[in-house]
């Protein structure tokens, strides 16, 4: 198995043969992709494909990996310095004369970082990005701070670590991996892969599955006690760096890289709601990544990171919120926009869309779009979907908030109210779900949907029958979506606010009087909003919160916890407030 279209070569080098791939313009600037374990260079075939339209991208199987040759005898064959001539080998031949982008991933990662910061690499490597893989050296440096200077913490960072690594040690015992890989943890790993790791298709891993993991188990072997006890003290990295961090990771904890600003100034950093074979299960993020930093670098202009909160997840990330022309539509629009993503406002006013896009790219959004739909008209929803995936491609984050307030007795309410109020408020959501939720599960590269559901979703009142049925059914829908959609890595979280200052009150219905009082009533209303103050932005934050923490339900304001837990513990004493009448 190849990578597809690749143009190989061999490279000789310490007495091996590498195997190495090259895709795209050699003109362009080089990207070598350097794979971990147990892993084959095909492991980078989803990510280099994406790259090779921009980039001249090289892959290489690591010795005794893949179609690469091992070393003889496998003790001692794989130590870092012999891994970093290999790499310059491999560099010298395929760019001789610029540096190149250097991207690792696992033991790829790990030995990149030993490429980065030695000194004989100087001026050939451009750039590095880092993903699943720690410098021993920074590693060996944690430990020893942590063991010399124990708090609580620091030692449950290190026990933490310490369980996620059970495999380096029994990597560490002779004989036994070489056997079980080459027997029933060779034949079992592609089904482990898929089923923990989420990894798709069956072309992945190679038929060299079983020879790699055993002479792979030589890199463990070769290096890590030696510098996990003596790490070199002026690893430093030579290049600019980007780290990657998939947060699920069930090997590595995100804390390793605390100290990264010690090692690596102005790394910037990444986060992934993913596990740990990111190269698989997330190429289209990782290319858009890699693409960002390695033509920052080439153009000698800093990295657009945008400044605002969890922009290391957000940034670059496609959000569509709906109702963006106003409250907290707005305010999510422009937050995620502070965490330079790229932002779909959708309004049914298309004024209002337009200003909000215009915020959100004063705020910091990489792009914001505009774009005019109704969310209760399936058709208009169909054409949205249509056109927002061929604009600007499969939306990562959800938002579905576009609602409308409706407020009178049930006998009040005809079947038009209820119609009105159930199209906008759950059928919206509805089909924001089925069309852009099945693209992302289509994509099989995660994703998120947050729909905006409200503390009336469990706090009956005799004056907000339909309002609040179609709040409730959000919530139940949500809880049911996320059930479905939990095997796919798309999160969904129903977000629940209380009174919230916005336009809602002014544009609410209030059937069963007349065009004055209602007219009144939407005044007080409003008044009263007003004097709670609780502003659209909080609820805007608690939105990127429950993506970041994939949260199932959020409930904003404290009226809102409040009736929570009287609906869980005294529902009787909520079904007494539901009796009251409205102060308006
Ligand atoms: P808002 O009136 O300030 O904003 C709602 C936006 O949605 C407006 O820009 C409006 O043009 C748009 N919209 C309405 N119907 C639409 C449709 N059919 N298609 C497309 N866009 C449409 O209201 P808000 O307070 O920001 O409300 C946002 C969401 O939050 C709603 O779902 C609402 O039910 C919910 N909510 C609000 C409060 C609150 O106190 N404000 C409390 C709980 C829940």
């Amino acid at each position: 198995m190849t990578l597809t279209g690749a143009r190989e070569r061999r490279v000789r080098t310490g007495g091996v043969e590498l195997c190495v791939a090259e895709l795209g313009d050699p003109e362009q600037p080089t990207v070598v992709l350097v794979h971990g374990y147990p892993d084959s260079k095909e492991v980078w075939s989803e990510v280099a494909g994406r790259l090779a339209g921009r980039f001249h991208v090289v892959s290489y199987d690591v010795r005794g990996h893949g179609r690469s040759t091992a070393p003889e005898p496998l003790r001692g064959g794989f130590t870092l310095e012999k891994l970093t001539d290999d790499f310059l080998a491999v560099v010298d031949t395929v760019s001789p004369d610029r540096p190149v982008h250097l991207v690792g991933h696992d033991w790829g990662s790990v030995q990149s970082w030993e490429f980065v910061t030695v000194k004989r690499t100087e001026g050939r490597i451009a750039s590095f990005t880092s993903m699943s893989g720690p410098s021993l050296d920074h590693f060996g440096h944690w430990i020893k701070q942590r063991v010399s200077r124990p708090t609580p913490r620091r030692v449950g960072q290190l026990l933490g670590q310490g369980a996620k690594s059970w495999y380096v040690y029994l990597l560490h015992t002779p004989v036994l991996p070489e056997l079980a890989w080459r027997g029933p943890l060779g034949r079992r790993w592609p089904g482990i892969l898929r089923r923990m790791e989420k990894v798709p298709g069956d072309d992945y891993p190679t038929p060299s599955l079983p020879a790699d993991a055993a002479h792979g188990a030589w890199l463990y072997r070769d290096n890590i006690r030696s510098r996990l006890r003596h790490p070199r003290a002026d690893a430093r990295a030579h290049a600019p760096v980007q780290l990657i961090t998939p947060v699920e990771d069930v090997f590595l904890s995100p804390r390793l890289y605390d100290d990264l600003e010690r090692w690596a100034p102005g790394a910037i950093r990444r986060t992934l709601p993913a596990g740990h074979w990111i190269p698989r299960t997330r190429p289209d993020q990782l290319a858009d990544w890699i693409t960002e930093f390695v033509t920052s670098v080439e153009d000698e202009r800093p990295v657009p990171v945008a400044s605002g909160r969890h922009a290391d997840r957000f940034g670059g990330q496609l959000v569509l919120v709906t109702g963006a022309g106003s409250g907290i539509g707005r305010a999510a629009a422009c937050a995620f926009g502070e965490a330079g993503a790229r932002v779909v406002a959708v309004d049914r006013d298309t004024e209002s869309a337009v200003r909000t896009a215009e915020l959100a790219r004063l705020s910091g959004a990489r792009r914001a779009w505009a774009e005019t739909a109704d969310v209760s008209d399936e058709r208009s929803m169909e054409k949205l979907a249509e056109r927002v995936g061929e604009a600007y491609g499969v939306v990562d984050v959800l938002v579905n908030n576009a609602g409308i307030g409706l407020s009178g007795s049930f006998f009040a309410t005809t079947t038009d109210d209820w119609r009105e109020v159930l199209d906008v408020n759950l059928w919206g959501v509805i089909h924001g779900c089925r069309l852009f939720g099945r693209l992302m599960a289509e994509r099989g590269q995660g994703g998120h949907i947050v729909n905006i559901a409200s503390a009336a979703a469990y706090q009956p009142s005799k004056a907000l029958p339909a309002y609040s049925t179609s709040k409730a059914a959000v919530l139940m829908l949500s809880e049911c979506l996320r059930a479905e959609l939990a095997g796919q890595g798309i999160g969904v979280s129903a977000v629940c606010p209380g009174f919230v200052h916005t336009n809602i009150t002014s544009t609410a219905r209030f059937v069963g009087v007349d065009a004055a009082e209602e007219q009144r009533r939407r005044g007080r209303a409003t008044r009263w909003y007003g004097l709670r103050g609780y502003p659209p932005e909080k609820v805007a934050a608690a939105i990127l919160r429950a993506v970041v923490r994939d949260q199932a339900v959020v409930h904003i304001t404290p009226e809102a916890r409040g009736a929570r837990l009287l609906s869980r513990f005294a529902p009787g004493a909520l079904r007494a407030i539901a009796r009251l009448d409205p102060p308006l």
